[in-house]
């Protein structure tokens, strides 16, 4: 029997039942993308566009019709009515343009195929413009800066098939990510910042997208990611932090594109984000915690990348589509566009920690 958590209103499946609750999912996904008046309609006003592309790729990814399951007909139209006449996208309709949501606009129009919806010259010149002299770009007019915002903008232009033009400088692009470096092989939000998994992910992306992999210590990367696994088989997004499910997507994607799956215990990290299943639907950043859509779409995307689904004979697996670890998109829609990020191949020689490890010495 699932138990009841009266605090959190979270029921959790038993080590003994735990598996994938494919149509739980599903209920939740339509529920929190659809119903206007949901708590997590109203908590997402603001970033809307992220949830609308959580939602919408995590269907894709589960083998879902989006016409009819998730109404993309109306999805489209939504993703429409927040464009500027500067060509960037805000996180709802009558909210300021921003580079997050313009990604995620452009990503939502690409699973859909509507990209010829939009006159791309205009996003293009909205991305371009900024862009810094250092390479950096800013999130907004606002003028943050931030690593999120160079995968951002790469990934933008490599949607709209501008990543190779004179509109923006790619090799300065690449330059500042690599400057983003630090001396763990981890990378931050700017330069001399400290290493987090989530900025790790726009770095490796950033430059997987760009096919500057070359820049990376990826042995030592390697090892720092996969130190990110915690006893309970979770990942954390630094040292001493707690495990959290997103994490399965920020690292593993990294590892992924690193060709370093194979240095975590998948095993332990299926487990986990099988836990943070709620049996009403949704999965939440860790055991026992409420469900929300963003660690609903990470956790299934953990699962794919750990193979999880390809494990089992269920011919219902057969329709699930595989996460492009770069671009953050259904494989078929990366195919389909003919993007071709850079992926590094599996290391024919067994690791060797640089650092000595604990784990390894009680060996
Ligand atoms: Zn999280």
């Amino acid at each position: 029997m699932a138990q009841f958590n009266i605090a959190g209103g979270v029921k959790q499946l038993e080590d003994s039942e735990l598996r994938f609750l494919e149509e739980e999912h599903v209920k939740y996904i339509q529920k929190v993308s659809q119903d206007t008046t949901s708590f997590e309609m109203v908590v997402m006003q603001h970033m809307r566009m992220s949830g609308v592309y959580w939602g919408t790729t995590a269907m894709a990814l589960l083998g879902r019709n989006l016409k009819s399951d998730m109404k993309s007909d109306d999805i489209v139209e939504f993703v429409l009515s927040c464009q500027y006449d500067n060509g960037g996208f805000g996180g709802n309709v009558g909210h300021d343009p921003h580079m997050l949501y313009t990604l995620s606009a452009l990503q939502v129009l690409a699973i859909c195929d509507k990209l010829d919806l939009i006159d791309k010259e205009k996003v293009i010149e909205y991305v371009a413009s900024l862009q810094n002299v250092d390479g950096s770009f800013n999130g907004d007019i606002w003028g943050e800066i931030d690593t999120r915002f160079s995968y951002c903008a790469l990934q933008i232009f490599s949607l709209l098939g501008a990543l190779h033009s004179n509109c923006f400088n790619l090799d300065k692009a690449v330059e500042f990510v690599a400057k983003c470096r630090n001396f763990d092989g981890g990378y931050g939000a700017v330069p001399g910042a400290e290493s987090h998994a989530g900025q790790i992910f726009c770095c490796i992306g950033a430059l997987s997208i760009a096919g500057a992999l070359h820049h990376v210590d990826v042995d030592l990367l390697g090892w720092w990611l996969s130190e990110r696994q915690c006893d309970s088989g979770g990942l954390n997004g630094r040292p001493e932090k707690q495990a959290d499910v997103c994490y399965s997507w920020w690292i593993l994607s990294c590892l992924k594109i690193l060709g370093r799956v194979k240095w975590i215990d998948e095993d332990s990290l299926i487990h986990f984000i099988l836990k943070a299943q709620d049996s009403d639907g949704g999965i939440s950043d860790r055991p026992g915690n409420m469900a929300d859509i963003f660690h609903t779409f990470f956790g299934i995307s953990g699962l794919l990348l750990l193979g999880y689904f390809s494990r089992d004979e269920d011919e219902k697996y057969s329709r699930y589509e595989d996460i492009d670890p770069t671009y953050a998109l259904p494989v078929s829609v990366v195919k389909r566009m003919n993007l071709q990020p850079q992926v590094l191949n599996e290391p024919e020689i067994a690791f060797t920690p640089i650092v000595p490890n604990p784990r390894f010495a009680e060996l």
